[in-house]
């Protein structure tokens, strides 16, 4: 019991934090909104326009009828039905042309508010990126996007539902006010005693706004969750959807792996579980949205009811019995609309903090102003100092205790098992992670005293995973929208791309893939991958690195790379990564990783000589060549 009461007290100390934190959101979000596309504030004038429109109605029937209850002469009547035809005009016309610039705002935001987003993306520390939280959270918002109601509209549409409201309880409270300044202020009128009346049709219309509150807050509260009960499920529906059925990637493997039947059985499944999702939305909206029906009703009746005792005795005029009971119905539905929009904006509170959390996620890692030095003879030293590095939330060393120096202008291999940390030692080098002990230094310094940028333009990188973009040939080379053309033909000769190139209707302005153009280029795996080497020679860096250069190569394309390698990378240091042993035998020095640390380094021939990995990997393969 005791734990109770506590718990109680904790609860509405709660509630009102809660609340307070509800409202740092929503003027946090407001402010986004601000920066990024002042338009929202059209709503303003749509909210007064659609909570203002039926007080036209409601006024002009009261002052109608009075007139005509008063025996007012004809003209008065035709001038006041003309003055509300008027004014219902005017509303109507600007109303026409808030919803229009709405609808424009609407259209905007879907791009402008995808903005903050992409810009952290790029901008935040490479680390997080691969986190997994960081992830989660982005998966989230993406999911939401994709349903076409991401995080803004969201919160737009509940924030117009809110602001209507608002217009619509201070348009009917302004209405009623007479009436109530009349009974409250007032006292009675002596004519007749309405007290009794008053007080049952006050206590009723306070019931059903109590009523109708729970109402919609047990409506909120089980549209959740249902939604979190079937949480995994949609997580299926939309993977299903995006990444299986409808890839076409995927299409290959379906037909040949016979996978049809197997995917029709999640669709089943898909389709079972859509379905008793929507039955249970449907019941929790039919159970709530009928209460709140009934309620509104009975309390309309209620208040028409007693409005038409008060006029019967003569306490307020005919055309007041339209005009009162005209506003209470009103500031019921807006009383209700009020606690709906602040529900359902409280509802996604979660994705809110979500989308705020990954905005404000921290880069970590220092960032240097030690500039580079310019070298022209391209003179570095890199020296890995006891380096050790995890990745973020893993629990393995990745790289352990290494100790390395390059040489410049050296052709440096690095072989080793798959998993053995070559690539994670390509990716430390280029700074996209910090080590997790250790340190890395170029020229004696520390890697992360230098500028962050500067120091990245001394690679040249071709990542297994590299990306081409469906953009313009030149732009993917030069990885800009300005393109030296000399720089680009050069690069596009010395990485063999000479005959694609030929094929191109549009020269360097030749759209790559289909799906921005009819005539844009269909490339293969190999040509993308000397496509990726082109750019990185166009980069024109000291220190050029591949990552299994010529893995999508055929043979004769694969022998040009590796005896043009000269013309390729010119004067600067080449690492490259290969299990292609009889292409290391160029390099000046071999290292040889394994579990997360150099094992062996030297000459080919020097290795192949000493017992160890190296000759063992170079038997296993040599014996093909024999
Ligand atoms: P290699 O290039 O030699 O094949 P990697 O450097 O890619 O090896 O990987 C070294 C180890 O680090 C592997 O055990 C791999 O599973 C792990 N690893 C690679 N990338 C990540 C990552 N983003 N997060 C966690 N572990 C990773």
């Amino acid at each position: 019991m005791k734990g109770k009461t506590g718990s109680g007290r904790k609860t509405s100390a709660g509630a009102f934090q809660g609340l307070r934190e509800d409202i740092r959101v929503y003027l946090r979000l407001i402010r986004l909104l601000n920066q990024y596309n002042r338009g929202w504030t059209i709503l303003f004038l749509a909210a007064f326009m659609n909570g203002g429109m039926p007080f036209v109605a409601i006024w002009l029937s009261a002052m109608l009828l009075d007139a005509l209850y008063a025996g007012r002469p004809a003209a008065e009547m035709m001038g006041w039905a003309l003055a509300g035809a008027g004014v219902s005009l005017l509303m109507a016309v600007l109303k026409h042309f808030a919803m229009r610039q709405k609808n424009i705002m609407w259209w905007e935001m879907q791009h402008r508010m995808a903005e903050p987003l992409m810009k952290k993306t790029m901008e935040m520390d490479y680390a997080l990126t691969e986190n997994a939280r960081v992830r989660a959270l982005r998966a989230r918002q993406d999911e939401y996007r994709k349903q076409g109601r991401d995080v803004f509209e969201r919160f737009l549409e509940q924030l117009e539902l809110f602001l209507t409201s608002c217009v619509r309880l201070v348009f009917s409270l302004v209405t009623v006010w007479p009436f109530l300044a009349g009974q409250l202020l007032g006292g009675w009128d002596g004519r007749a005693d309405t007290g009794p009346f008053t007080l049952l049709a006050a206590a009723a219309l306070i019931g059903s706004l109590l009523l109708n509150h729970w109402s919609v807050t047990r409506q909120g509260v089980r549209r959740k969750e249902i939604h979190r009960e079937h949480e995994d499920e949609n997580r299926l529906n939309s993977y299903m959807m995006d990444e299986v059925v409808l890839s076409t990637e995927a299409g290959k493997d379906i037909r040949i792996f016979h996978q049809q039947k197997m995917l029709e059985s999640y669709g089943d499944q898909m389709n079972r579980n859509w379905r008793r999702m929507t039955l249970q939305h449907a019941a929790n909206d039919m159970r709530h949205l009928g209460l709140q029906g009934f309620l509104s009703s009975c309390v309309g009746g209620i208040v028409y009811l007693y409005v038409a005792f008060c006029a019967w005795i003569g306490s307020i005029s005919t055309g007041n019995v339209v005009r009162y009971a005209g506003a209470v119905q009103q500031f019921i539905q807006a009383m209700t609309d009020l606690s709906a929009s602040w529900n359902y904006m409280h509802y996604d509170r979660n994705l809110m903090d979500e989308y705020l959390e990954y905005l404000d996620l921290k880069n970590e890692r220092k960032k240097g102003t030690i500039p580079v030095e310019k070298r022209r003879d391209g003179r570095f030293l890199v020296e890995f100092r006891n380096v050790s590095f995890r990745y973020p939330g893993s629990e393995r060393y990745a790289l352990r205790n290494l100790n390395v120096r390059l040489e410049i202008g050296e052709r440096m291999a690095l072989v080793g098992r798959n998993g053995s940390g070559k690539t994670t030692f390509v990716k430390l080098l280029c700074r996209l992670y910090d080590p997790t002990e250790g340190t890395i230094l170029l020229n004696g310094v520390d890697i992360r005293k230098y500028d962050e940028q500067e120091y990245r333009r001394l690679f040249s990188v071709v990542f297994q995973d590299f990306q081409i973009f469906s953009f313009a040939l030149g732009e993917n080379i030069a990885g800009s929208g300005r393109v030296d053309e000399a720089r680009a033909m050069d690069a596009l000769r010395r990485a063999g791309l000479e005959d694609l190139y030929r094929k191109m209707p549009d020269g360097l302005a030749t759209m790559i893939n289909r799906d921005f153009s009819d005539t844009g280029m269909e490339i293969s795996g190999g040509e993308a991958q000397k496509l990726a080497m082109a750019r990185a020679i166009y980069r024109d860096a000291p220190f050029v690195i591949l990552d299994e250069p010529t893995a999508a190569l055929d043979p004769i394309a694969e022998n040009e790379i590796y005896t043009g390698f000269h013309e390729i990378i010119g004067n600067k240091t080449a690492l490259f990564i290969s299990h292609r042993l009889s292409a290391c035998r160029f390099s000046k020095e071999i290292l040889v990783f394994e579990d997360g640390n150099v094992i062996q380094q030297g000459s080919h021939e020097e290795l192949v000589a000493a017992e160890g990995l190296y000759r063992r990997m170079w038997q296993a393969q040599a014996k093909y060549y024999r």
